[in-house]
């Protein structure tokens, strides 16, 4: 199966996240916008494992110790970069701390023979993606003062299954590892 590691967002910030998403499709019509309900912070992905290699991974998970911290979402932009947009995205800053998890997880799951990140870790959520006329129809979506979507305590991170639909990928919680 499919997998990745990422922090969920609580209903506030979703909120929030949908009333822009709402807006910024009326502009971007033809993006391929995320289904709202799905939207997370990717700490790491995974990609293809057998089954029977998920409990190892669960384990792997289970023994990591870091403590809650505070992430705020705020502004958004492109990937790569506003002439080349294929993913447009809002900000999400917790400071060292995102960095840090992402890379202890990296490296938990190293020990079981997962390949290293050697991409900078930039953690966003993707709103939306696109492929065709990227710039001209996207770039109005950036606007003057950046939106505040809000704050939270991440206080759990999980380890999500990924499958293919039509309409864009629908992703499923399989476990919850706390923060502490
Ligand atoms: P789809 O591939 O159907 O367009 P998706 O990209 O959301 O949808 P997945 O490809 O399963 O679904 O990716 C799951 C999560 O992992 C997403 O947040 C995605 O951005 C991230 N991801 C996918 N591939 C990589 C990668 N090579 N490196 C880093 N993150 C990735
Ligand atoms: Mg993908």
């Amino acid at each position: 199966m499919r997998l990745f590691i990422a922090l969920d967002i609580p209903a506030d910030i979703r909120a929030r996240l949908t009333e822009y998403m709402e807006q910024a499709r009326a502009l971007a019509p033809e993006a391929r916008w995320a289904r709202v309900e799905g939207l997370h912070v990717t700490l790491k992905f995974v990609g293809h494992v057998d089954d029977a290699r998920v409990d190892q991974i669960k384990a792997a998970l289970k023994s990591i110790k870091i403590a809650p911290f505070e992430v705020n979402f705020a502004g958004v932009g492109f990937f790569p970069n506003p002439n080349a947009a294929r993913v447009f995205w809002a900000g999400v800053d917790g400071g060292d701390h995102l960095p840090r998890l992402a890379s202890t997880i990296d490296a938990a799951l190293e020990k079981l023979g997962f390949e290293r990140e050697t991409k900078p870790y930039h953690p966003h959520l993707t709103l939306a993606r696109t492929s065709s006329r990227p710039v001209r129809e996207l770039r109005p979506l950036v606007p003057d003062s950046p939106p505040q979507f809000g704050t939270m305590t991440a206080r759990e991170f999980f380890l999500y299954q990924s499958q293919p639909q039509k309409g864009g990928s629908k992703y499923t919680k399989l476990e919850g590892f706390r923060l502490e």
